[in-house]
């Protein structure tokens, strides 16, 4: 049963995130919304949200995060490579460390 339910919740999280891709240009708060209910989501079910999706919002404010729109991304290569995404809505920073992976 609890297989079920990630499975479930690991598919309403990449469809809110995908949902708020689209709306995000005539809604960007309906945007931020969804992002909320996927972190809900991800919490109630214990469930980790995919990478892709965990770069494109905010994690101070939750913000729905668009490069170059709210929000602006620099590639930094001292030691590891890294980026670093700055929200525009609180000035948060978040640096992510780039894996040649992915
Ligand atoms: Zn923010």
């Amino acid at each position: 049963m609890w297989r079920v339910i990630r499975e479930i919740g690991r598919e309403r999280i990449d469809k809110l995130f995908r949902m708020a891709e689209q709306i995000f240009h005539e809604n960007p708060e309906l945007a931020d919304r969804y992002v909320e209910i996927a972190r809900k989501i991800s919490m109630k079910a214990r469930i980790r949200i995919p990478t892709k999706w965990r770069r494109r919002f905010c994690h101070k404010c939750y913000a729905f995060l668009v490069p170059g729109v709210n929000c602006h991304v620099r590639i930094r290569s001292r030691r590891s490579t890294h980026v670093v995404v700055t929200c525009h809505k609180c000035g948060n920073r978040m640096r992510y460390i780039i894996r040649k992976k992915e």
